[in-house]
């Protein structure tokens, strides 16, 4: 578990990492494949094509965090990290992955979930770009509906799937990072809107970088206060709005 310079939160933890879904701009993936075995790059190379392929690691490496670059893992030995910090803390959970994504096992998460109800101290925020396994543990009664989990969805532009909430029972946002078009956030919700915004652009100079307009974000600003909903805007949006951003929290 490490701090953080994600600005919504105070700490990052990774007992799963790695992803699949092949977002142009994901810096996840560069910082993994930075950290990751050189021996295990070499045969990543010669077997690109296994997609599915999952990894175990038990113990840490400190010199190779990520050993198998971006390659859905499990981090085991990570998982009574939560535990062992009594300060409690907001925690981002898996920053460097989709823990949602349709090729994580069912068990993986579970696990997952377990740590974080083992260490109640703290405050869990989850993300994902793909909410429908959100929506598939709830239908198995698997999601849990605890206090301090927030389940939030990632989203760039309109067409992301955002809309599966049908009950106010969970905590749920929306984080809006690298924003790349402009988004309603009240078409395609149902009945039930976000309980917080997060709204961000693209850092780095990747080529191809979209800058969000003003008054996309002016759009989504005066939305979140017509329905009294909580705005964090991170620093990467000064450029645009100005020093004086929005920094809100629903708790
Ligand atoms: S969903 Fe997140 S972690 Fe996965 S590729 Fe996209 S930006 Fe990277």
């Amino acid at each position: 578990m490490n701090e953080t310079k994600i600005e919504w939160c105070d700490m990052s933890w990774n007992p799963v990492t790695g992803c699949l879904h092949k977002c142009e701009y994901c810096y996840a993936r560069r910082i993994a494949n930075r950290f990751k075995r050189p021996f295990e790059a070499i045969m990543f190379e010669n077997t690109v094509e296994e997609s599915d392929r999952l990894f175990e690691v038990d113990e840490k490496d400190v010199k190779y965090p990520y050993p198998f670059a971006f390659k859905p893992t499990f981090h085991t030995y990570r998982l009574n990290e939560p535990k062992i910090k009594t300060k409690s803390r907001t925690i981002f959970v898996c920053s460097m992955a989709d823990l949602f994504g349709d090729w994580v096992p069912e068990e993986w998460i579970l696990k997952v979930f377990d740590a974080c109800k083992a260490a109640p101290q703290h405050k869990y925020l989850f993300l994902t770009k793909n909410p429908k396994r959100y929506l598939e543990l709830e239908k198995k009664r698997l999601l849990p509906w605890e206090d301090n989990f927030w389940f939030g969805t990632s989203v760039t532009k309109p067409d992301d799937d955002f809309a599966w909430f049908r009950e106010k029972k969970f905590h749920w946002f929306i984080s809006m990072e690298p924003l790349l078009e402009g988004i309603d956030i009240t078409t395609g919700s149902g009945v039930i809107l976000p309980e917080w915004v997060i709204i961000g652009a693209e850092t780095g100079n990747r080529k191809g970088k979209v800058v969000p307009e003003r008054e996309w974000l002016r759009k989504i600003i005066e939305d979140c206060r017509t329905y009294n909903i909580p705005v964090f805007m991170k620093n990467s949006l000064k450029p645009i709005w100005g020093q004086r951003i929005i920094t809100e929290y629903p708790w």
